[in-house]
């Protein structure tokens, strides 16, 4: 039987102007220009399903943080057409503040995770600020209501979520990320979430700087190419390069990329 393809699109709902490279690597940059990073959701859909990938944050979280909310990432959706009754399945990737918000405006849906992701967000590493920081306690309690609500879908490791669609445990940034393999017209594209925030990240390769697990986060590159078709295939998390070389889906005021088409050539 013919795998299934999927259009993927890369929705922007904030951005955060005020970074430097330094910032942005585990590794010292000597270089202090800036480096500024964007905040997407994923949508995964085709004829017969739509999966969203992550949550995003949402006002408050913004304004406690100090991010710019370009629009709700929940409000986005119906950009695509897309109510959020309408959505069933969501992935959370990890459940960092910037990627498991807003949970509550999804009255339907089952969510996807990394049992380790759950077990972290709720055990002893949290008495750690430094691991602690990147995380709201608010998106951690929402989600362990909807565990009581038998909407929630534990993994450990790889898992087919449907023909074409594969979720891939990374750990490194945080215990349990997980990243999402998709098939597409043009082949396997990787979503990497925080696995790396930037194409730099992996490619240098030097992590960003939050890390649970440094060996991880290192195979973690390795395991990304693999599954990914090409380098062009790899998306990364926050990269505002994304919003640059991959063609819009609609308005470019809407902020949604078509990652299941070619990119162009990122600049030099
Ligand atoms: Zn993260
Ligand atoms: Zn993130």
């Amino acid at each position: 039987m013919k795998l299934p393809e999927y259009e993927v699109f890369a929705l922007r709902y904030a951005t955060m102007d005020k970074r430097t490279r330094r910032d942005n690597f585990i590794t010292h940059d000597p270089h202090d220009e800036p480096m500024p990073m964007d905040y997407f959701v994923w949508v995964i859909r085709n004829a017969d399903r739509v999966v969203l990938v992550d949550t995003g944050f949402n006002a408050r979280q913004a304004a406690e943080r100090g991010r710019t909310l370009i629009r709700c990432p929940i409000g986005s959706l119906s950009l695509l057409g897309i109510a959020p009754e309408q959505v069933d399945d969501v992935v959370l990737t990890h459940l960092h503040y910037d990627h498991a918000g807003n949970i509550d405006l999804l009255p339907r849906a089952r969510f996807h995770i990394q049992e380790d992701e759950v077990n972290y967000a709720c055990g002893r590493h949290m008495c750690q600020g430094l691991f602690r920081h990147a995380y709201d306690v608010e998106d951690v309690v929402d989600l362990v209501r909807r565990v009581y609500a038998d909407r929630v879908s534990f993994y450990d490791g790889a898992h087919t979520l449907a023909p074409g669609i594969e979720l891939v445990k990374i750990g490194g940034h945080t215990k349990g990320l997980q990243s999402v393999r998709v098939h597409t017209a043009r082949g396997w594209v990787v979503l990497t979430s925080d696995a790396s925030h930037y194409y730099e990240n992996m490619e240098k390769p030097s992590p960003f700087p939050i890390v649970f697990h440094l060996g991880e986060m290192l195979a973690g590159y390795d395991t990304l190419r693999n599954l990914a078709d090409s380098a062009d295939h790899l998306v990364p998390g926050h990269d505002p390069l994304v919003r640059k070389i991959y063609p819009f889906w609609g308005e470019p005021a809407n902020d949604i990329m078509a990652l299941h088409q070619p990119p162009k050539a990122r600049p030099a």
